[in-house]
C-alpha cells in the first residue's frame, strides 16, 4: 500500500518505518529541512532502540523516503497519517494549528480519493474539524474528490516504541466507513500477530478512547506517589504494598511504581487536555485536576528531601556550597525525550536552593543543554559526578543504575547519602552497604 506519515517525530517515524518493515512504500514528510536532511543522510533525529537499524535497511531497499514536499507525497499516496505535534496551548487545550494546517495542504493538494488518519492525539471532534477544512479546500477549488477521515491513536511508549508498534496490546480504529475500515485492517493485519485485537469504532470514542487511557495511567501514578508518602509518613513499605495490592487481578501490577512524578509529551499534556475539554463541556472533571496536582506536588518531594538532610536553614539560599549528583535527566529510561521531565523541576529548584548541579545521562545530555545550557556540569561517566558531591540524587531509572559499584559511589562521595527518586534499590542492603538511603514511601521498618 502507499503510505504518507506526516511528521517525523517519535511516533511518526517510528510508524512510518514500522508500515515500510511490513512491506508498504512510505514516504514521510516533516517541515523541519534539517530533520528531513539528516534523515536522507541516514541521521536518526531521535534515539530509540532499533530504530536506526529499521530506517537504513527499510531505506536501502526502497521502501522508505523522505521529503518537504506534502503535496507531492500525498499525491503519491493512498492513506495519509498526520503524526505532527499537538503541544498544550496556553489555556492547556491541545493546540490542532499543526494537525490542521496538514489537512489544509491536503485539501489543496489531493487529485483523488484519500483517506487522512488522525495518528496525533487530537481531542474528540478533531475529525469533523480535519474534515471541515478539508471540504473548505475542495470547495476553493470546485473539486469534488470523495475522502475520508479516521481516527486511529497512537499507544507507542517512547523506549519501547519499535516493539509496540509492531505487537501492540491492541490496534483502535475510528470510522463510520466500512470500506476504510477494510484498508486499515489490511494495513494492520501484519502486526495483528500477538493479540489480533483491532477495535473498530465509532469516530469520537477513538478519539477519547487514547486520553481515556493516558488519564488512567497518569491517575494510577498519582494515586501511589499519595500511597507512597503515606507510606513514609506512616511507617510501611510502599514496595510491599504495591506487591499487595498488585496481585489483585481487577489492579495489576504496572503502573504502580511511586517516584519523582511523571512526564513526557503525553502524559501531562493530554490530563491537562482532557480537563479542558470537559471544562468545554460544563463537566469538571475533579479527579483529573487532582491527578495534576499531586503530579506538581511529586515533583517537589525529593528536593524537600535533600534540602532537610542538606539544607542550612539560616542561609538564603539552604543549599549554598552544596553539590548534588544527578543520575538521569531524560523523563523515563530508554529515551532522550526531556520534555515536562520531572529532572527540568528537580534540578531547577536546586539551583534555586543554591546548590551545585552535576548530571549524567546515557541519551539526554545533548536535549539537557538546550535546557540548563551551562548552568549545571554534564558527564558521560555516571562515575565522574560523584567526585566530592554531597549526596547522589536518583530521577530516571536507567538499566546502568540498578546495579552500580557501590563501593565507588562510596569512596567518590564526600557522605555515603543517596536519595532515590526511583526505589531502585533494598534499604536494607543499602543500610549494610553503610549509606544513608532515602528512597520514596519506604522509610518504614525494615
Ligand atoms: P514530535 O514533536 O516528536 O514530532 C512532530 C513532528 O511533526 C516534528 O518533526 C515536526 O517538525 C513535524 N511537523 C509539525 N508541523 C508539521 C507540518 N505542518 N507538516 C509536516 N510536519 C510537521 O511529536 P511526537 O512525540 O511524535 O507526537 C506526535 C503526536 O503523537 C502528538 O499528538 C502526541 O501526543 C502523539 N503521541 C505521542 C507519543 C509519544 O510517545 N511521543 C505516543 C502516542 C501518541
Amino acid at each position: 500500500m502507499k503510505i504518507c506519515i506526516i511528521g517525523t517525530g517519535y511516533v511518526g517515524l517510528v510508524a512510518g518505518t514500522c508500515f515500510a518493515e511490513s512491506g508498504n512504500d512510505v514516504i514521510c514528510v516533516d517541515v523541519d529541512e534539517a530533520k528531513i536532511e539528516g534523515l536522507k543522510n541516514g541521521v536518526i533525529p531521535i534515539y530509540e532502540p532499533g530504530l536506526k537499524e529499521l530506517v537504513l535497511r527499510n531505506c536501502e531497499e526502497g521502501r522508505l523516503s523522505f521529503t518537504t514536499d506534502l503535496a507531492s507525497a500525498v499525491k503519491a499516496s493512498l492513506v495519509n497519517f498526520i503524526a505532527v505535534g499537538t503541544p498544550p496551548g496556553e489555556d492547556g487545550s491541545a493546540d490542532l494549528q499543526y494537525v490542521l494546517d496538514v489537512a489544509r495542504t491536503i485539501g489543496r493538494n489531493m487529485e483523488s480519493f484519500k483517506i487522512l488518519v488522525d495518528k496525533s492525539t487530537v481531542p474528540v471532534g478533531t475529525a469533523d474539524k480535519v474534515r471541515a477544512v478539508v471540504n473548505e479546500e475542495l470547495e476553493k477549488r470546485h473539486a469534488t474528490i470523495e475522502f475520508d477521515v479516521v481516527s486511529n491513536p497512537e499507544f507507542l511508549k517512547e523506549g519501547a516504541a519499535i516493539d509496540d508498534f509492531m505487537k501492540p496490546d491492541r490496534v483502535v480504529i475510528g470510522t463510520d466507513n466500512v470500506r476504510t475500515a477494510e484498508i486499515m485492517k489490511e494495513l494492520y493485519a501484519p502486526f495483528m500477530r500477538k493479540t489480533n485485537r483491532l477495535i473498530v469504532m465509532d469516530i469520537r470514542s477513538a478519539e477519547m478512547t487514547k486520553y481515556a487511557a493516558n488519564a488512567m495511567l497518569a491517575t494510577k501514578i498519582s494515586f501511589m506517589n499519595q500511597i507512597a508518602n503515606l507510606c513514609e509518613r506512616m511507617g510501611a513499605d510502599v514496595s510491599a504494598v504495591r506487591e499487595g495490592i498488585g496481585s489483585d487481578s481487577r489492579i495489576g501490577y504496572d503502573f504502580l511504581f511511586p517516584g519523582v512524578g511523571y512526564g513526557g509529551s503525553c502524559f501531562p499534556k493530554d490530563v491537562k487536555a482532557l480537563v479542558k475539554t470537559a471544562e468545554e463541556c460544563d463537566y469538571e472533571f475533579i479527579l483529573l485536576k487532582a491527578v495534576e496536582e499531586v503530579n506538581e506536588l511529586q515533583k517537589l518531594v525529593l528536593t524537600d528531601k535533600i534540602n532537610l538532610r542538606l539544607g542550612d536553614n539560616s542561609l538564603l539560599k539552604p543549599l549554598t556550597g552544596k553539590t548534588i549528583a544527578i543520575w538521569g535527566l531524560s523523563f523515563k529510561p530508554r529515551t532522550d525525550d526531556m520534555r515536562e521531565a520531572p529532572s527540568v523541576v528537580i534540578i531547577n529548584r536546586l539551583l534555586a536552593l543554591g546548590a551545585k548541579v552535576c548530571a549524567h545521562d546515557p541519551e539526554a545530555v545533548k536535549e539537557a543543554k538546550k535546557i540548563f545550557g551551562e548552568n549545571i556540569v554534564y558527564s558521560n561517566n555516571q562515575y565522574d559526578i560523584l567526585k566530592g558531591a554531597d549526596a547522589l540524587a536518583i530521577v530516571t531509572e536507567w538499566n546502568e543504575y540498578r546495579n552500580p559499584d557501590f563501593d565507588r559511589i562510596k569512596s567518590l562521595l564526600r557522605q555515603p547519602l543517596i536519595f532515590d527518586g526511583r526505589n531502585l534499590y533494598q534499604p536494607s542492603r543499602m543500610k549494610e552497604a553503610g549509606f544513608e538511603y532515602l528512597p520514596i514511601g519506604r522509610n518504614g521498618r525494615h
